[in-house]
């Protein structure tokens, strides 16, 4: 066997992956003999360290990008565009750097890019955010959840989490001693059911996370959505972590709905989002936190010493690059293009495909191509095999749920995924 699905949320890779190894899911130490043979102190007792993250391996992200390298296949797999940012923003960057602008930047963020975001938000939703008050600037979205989760979350407290859910949630609560509690949504649609979500809270719960447009099920919230979850939370009294990353890839005039325009999750809830999306510059790391004052105070508070300060000339290139809501606005055009070009060629091949309504991948059903394999043999299979490298989603399912579906990201250059499909179409020969 080449790759193992742990049932954890994780995808621990074998030999041929090129990736670490991991053999045991349960509570294990971590060894170190890395002390040079010299050091007084060496002695032949080990250090020891007891894991954290004991089911963690290496993400299922870098697994697949790294098996896509070594046999040249086309990486639809992790979700990072192939093409160029645009000049304008690279153009911004290098007269930041030149301007000097390479000193520390305030610690919630540049003034100048919070005014920014807030008057993003304002003509994008007709909200009014205090730049001052509610927006923090972070080392991109997994900062931001990273640091809103240990901000609430004490130890053994509960986080309500929906599978299939982004990987870096789970470790993040249990980084903190908490506990995540899992609800499970089902293909093809991934509809919620907020009875069973609120039957999952206990006395210990204090945070739901969500994530909309959904990365991987790609399924968008409805205004009954946010209204039954709204309920739930100010019942219990819960946070509410709300990853937006995707908010602007939102396709067939189907409207994105924030937490941040209904004004009772508003009051409760971290919205999260990325530069890395939104201006195909994954590589920056930069994103933001939008919280009510309370609630920004008690996240800088971990903000400031998990970084202190993000990346200054990039804040300087990202603030005047949203000052053009042209930027922004284009984007589902853009990424339905790409999702409709990719489409023909994955049909053809004899994946049956779910609708994608957000986000930029693409989910697929092989049953009619390989029904005897796993989604993570198939992934590997297609990955060697055919050259076209996805992600199983069985790895964002706690339960290791296999549903038959691999996730294809469409962020990629036309040429790149006509290529895609013409070696897809060998399957169908
Ligand atoms: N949340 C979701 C749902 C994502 O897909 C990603 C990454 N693609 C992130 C968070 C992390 O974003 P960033 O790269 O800005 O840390
Ligand atoms: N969010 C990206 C994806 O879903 C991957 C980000 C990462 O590699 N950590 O593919």
């Amino acid at each position: 066997m080449a790759a193992l699905n742990t049932g954890a949320g994780y995808f621990i890779a074998a030999e041929g992956c090129g990736a670490v190894q991991q053999t045991s899911v349960h509570r294990r130490q971590l060894r170190y003999y890395d002390m040079p043979a010299n050091t007084p102190l060496a002695s032949a007792v080990p250090r020891r360290l007891t894991s954290k993250l004991p089911d963690v391996g290496t993400t299922i992200f870098t697994v697949m990008s790294q098996l896509a390298n070594e046999h040249g296949a086309i990486n639809l797999s992790q979700g990072f565009p192939d093409y160029p940012c645009h000049p304008a923003l690279l153009d911004a960057l290098a007269r930041a750097a030149h301007a000097g602008h390479n000193q520390y930047a305030p610690m919630a963020g540049l003034p100048s890019l919070r005014q920014a975001i807030a008057a993003k938000l304002q003509l994008s939703r007709g909200i009014a955010i205090d730049a001052d008050q509610e927006i923090t600037v972070t080392a991109g979205a997994t900062q931001a959840i990273f640091t809103a989760i240990t901000a609430v979350l004490h130890a053994g407290e509960e986080a309500i989490v929906l599978d299939p859910s982004y990987d870096s949630y789970a470790p993040a609560i249990a980084a903190q001693g908490g506990v995540p509690v899992r609800v499970n949504l089902r293909a093809p649609d991934y509809a919620v059911d907020w009875q069973e979500v609120e039957r999952a809270v206990t006395p210990r719960t204090r945070l739901i996370l969500i994530n909309n447009p959904n990365n991987p099920s790609t399924s968008l919230f409805s205004s009954t959505d946010l209204d039954a979850l709204a309920a739930i939370a100010e019942r219990h009294d819960l946070f509410v972590l709300a990853d937006e990353v995707y908010e602007h890839l939102v396709f067939d005039g189907l409207e994105h709905r924030s937490v941040l325009a209904h004004p009772a999750l508003r009051a409760r809830s971290f919205a999260i989002y990325s530069f890395g999306k939104t201006f195909h510059a994954t590589g920056w790391k930069i994103g933001y936190c939008v919280a009510p004052p309370d609630m920004t105070l008690e996240f800088r508070k971990i903000h400031q010493f998990l970084v202190f300060a993000v990346n200054s000339p990039a804040q300087h290139a990202l603030a005047e690059h949203l000052a053009e809501p042209g930027h922004w606005q284009t984007l589902p055009a853009f990424f339905q293009a790409k999702r409709d070009r990719l489409a023909p060629g994955l049909t053809a091949a004899g994946f049956r495909l779910l609708p994608s309504r957000g986000t930029y991948f693409q989910l697929a059903n092989f049953s009619g191509v390989r029904p005897d394999m796993s989604d993570v043999e198939f992934a590997r299979w297609l990955t060697t095999g055919h050259g076209v490298a996805c992600i199983p989603l069985s790895v964002f399912h706690a339960n290791g749920h296999d549903a038959k579906l691999v996730r294809f990201c469409f962020a990629k250059r036309d040429a790149t995924l006509d290529a895609a499909s013409a070696r897809l179409a060998s399957l169908s020969a």
